[in-house]
């Protein structure tokens, strides 16, 4: 099948192309995508900070429907409306059976060579050349071929704009919260970046009641978008760093949990450093690989701090969707209020424009049906 599709050429040249698609093979699934977030992972490996092989369709947030599926796939049926997940576990390996499912190393491996668990790409250009999948997706894609553990079956009905969403930038905010942190009432936090997966995180915090919820961004219409979803303070980075401001607000003391959703060196250790003793701070942020942190050693024994990394929200997509789903529906989680802005396939490049400058919480694009 021939699809259009955002091919990132190489590192800082992005285009759309014409691919031919494989037909899903054993235990694979060909989604015809709906939807797909923008998240600040496509513009790392657009960037090459996240050096992955190229060329390679970007996009790994998306929704959609079933196009067709291949042999041995029981679970889903063509016409099904499902959102992708870029962790497709395998269920077999060490981290998949001590029940981390979003550690798999099978995963992890096809990632980072931008192909399906087994090493092939179902993309190729038109001359034959094998076309690279960010993350097992590649939802900047008309289609797609995903492993059937990739795509989770949604209810009829549901909106696959904001189900899009779901997929990471809200499981990664909210497992953050509630399962890496395990915030409880009335604890406080603090959540450095305010876009998709730090909303995501203050929307969480907001339903175990956590308080305050403070929300830190260097742009103001992020901290727009963090009041809408919960966040009770708010504090403009400014040339001094916010560490002061965010003492301010806990007694001088600090927050029980922060949340770094950056991705920076400085703003992992301000978050670090903004956490009360005792408290934990979570790195959500994904930074270039090759970074290092800079922190206080003595504060670890001496004040029992704890930083903790967290991975797509330490979730299982199956199990955890469903629930984001029911939460939705309560009206407990807002997801469309994360939703700023709708894109064409061809318009990531202004996508990713709008993400760094802070115009919007979560871009999307949307494909014509
Ligand atoms: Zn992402
Ligand atoms: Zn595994």
């Amino acid at each position: 099948m021939r699809v259009r599709a955002a091919v990132l050429a190489d590192y800082g040249r992005l285009g759309l192309e014409e691919l031919d698609l494989d037909d899903p093979g054993p235990g694979e699934v060909c989604v015809r995508l709906a939807a797909a977030g923008v998240c600040h992972s496509d513009y790392h490996v657009y960037t090459g900070d996240l050096p992955l092989p190229v060329p390679m369709v970007l996009g790994h947030e998306g929704a959609g429907r079933v196009q067709a599926v291949g042999p041995g796939v029981s679970a889903l049926r063509p016409g099904d409306p499902v959102v992708l997940s870029w962790l497709p576990a395998c269920g077999r390996c060490g981290p998949c059976l001590r029940g981390r499912p979003e550690l798999c190393r099978v995963a992890a491996l096809a990632g980072e060579h931008g192909t399906l668990p087994g090493g092939r790409t179902p993309f190729r250009r038109p001359s034959g050349e094998p076309v690279h999948q960010f993350s097992l997706t590649g939802a900047f894609a008309e289609c797609t071929v995903v492993p059937e553990a990739g795509a989770v079956r949604l209810p009829e009905g549901a909106d696959l704009a904001s189900a899009a969403l779901l997929s990471c930038g809200v499981l990664t905010g909210t497992g953050a919260v509630w399962r890496t942190a395990g915030v409880r009432p009335g604890e406080s936090v603090a959540v450095f970046g305010a876009g998709g997966v730090g909303c995501s995180a203050l929307q969480a915090a907001r339903m175990v009641s956590a308080y305050p919820r403070i929300a830190v961004d260097v742009h103001p219409r992020r901290l727009e978008a963090a009041a809408a979803c919960g966040a009770t303070h708010l504090v403009l980075a400014g040339p001094g760093g916010p560490l002061e401001r965010v003492l301010d607000l806990t007694g001088g003391e600090g927050v029980d949990a922060a949340f770094e959703a950056i991705g920076r060196p400085e703003t992992i250790a301000q978050a670090f450093n903004a956490t009360r003793p005792g408290g934990r701070a979570v790195v959500i942020g994904v930074a270039p690989p090759h970074l290092d942190v800079s922190l206080n050693a003595f504060a670890f024994p001496s004040q029992e701090k704890r930083l903790l990394g967290c991975w797509y929200g330490e979730s299982s997509p199956a199990r955890d969707i469903p629930a984001l789903l029911r939460l939705q529906e309560a009206g407990a989680l807002d997801v469309r209020s994360l939703l700023s802005r709708r894109y064409a396939l061809d318009e990531v490049g202004e996508a990713f424009a709008a993400m760094l400058s802070g115009a919007v919480t979560r871009a999307l694009i949307a494909f014509a049906s």
